[in-house]
């Protein structure tokens, strides 16, 4: 089977897939940017299961329910800030990559769908962080065939850009 992997603009928070991928912060429990959007739209029972989470670390992801999304499942991970590229952020955001497809394998999921992690408040440079997003989900896509479909959700017409010519 082919896997398919795309690149869309879009709100992720309205994606029907089996899991939208979360750029939570380390504490699980919200925040601006695009957890604050999934964190509205999926209601407040999404809290709760966060809370019982304690935490993340930097470079991990854990999974909860969709509630009200139509995605069925979040998966939060936490990308790295970054710090000027000497703090292993490259290494910490494609672990973020890597980690959250192991969830979504292990769990049976078929399509995943990918915010920009990273690039927003935390200051990862978007266009490193494009090429190291499409690698490292090539390289599990490569490994489980099992993964009908992976999206990478832009929200901004640049990062769209950047993203179709790293799928070239
Ligand atoms: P981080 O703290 O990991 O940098 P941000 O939420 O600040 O996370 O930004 C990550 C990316 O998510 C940015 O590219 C931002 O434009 C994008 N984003 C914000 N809201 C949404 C949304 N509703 N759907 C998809 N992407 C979004």
């Amino acid at each position: 089977m082919t896997t398919k992997l795309r690149a869309i603009r879009a709100d992720i928070t309205s994606l029907a897939v089996d899991a939208i991928v979360n750029a939570a912060n380390s504490s699980l429990l919200g925040g601006g940017g695009v957890d604050g959007a999934i964190h509205r739209a999926a209601g407040p029972e999404l809290l709760q299961e966060c809370q019982s989470l304690q935490g993340c670390k930097t470079g991990d992801a854990k999974m909860t329910k969709g509630y009200r999304l139509a995605a069925k499942h979040v998966i939060h991970t936490v990308g790295p800030v970054w710090q000027g590229g000497n703090s292993k952020e490259a290494e910490l955001l494609a672990s973020c990559y890597r980690k959250s497809l192991e969830l979504a394998v292990n769990a049976g999921l078929r399509s995943v769908a990918f915010p920009c992690i990273s690039t927003g408040v935390y200051g990862f440079p978007a266009e490193p962080a494009a090429n190291i997003a499409v690698k490292t989900v090539r390289e599990v896509l490569h490994a489980n065939p099992g993964l009908e479909e992976v999206v990478f959700c832009c929200f901004s017409a640049g990062d769209l850009d950047l993203y179709q010519r790293a799928l070239q």
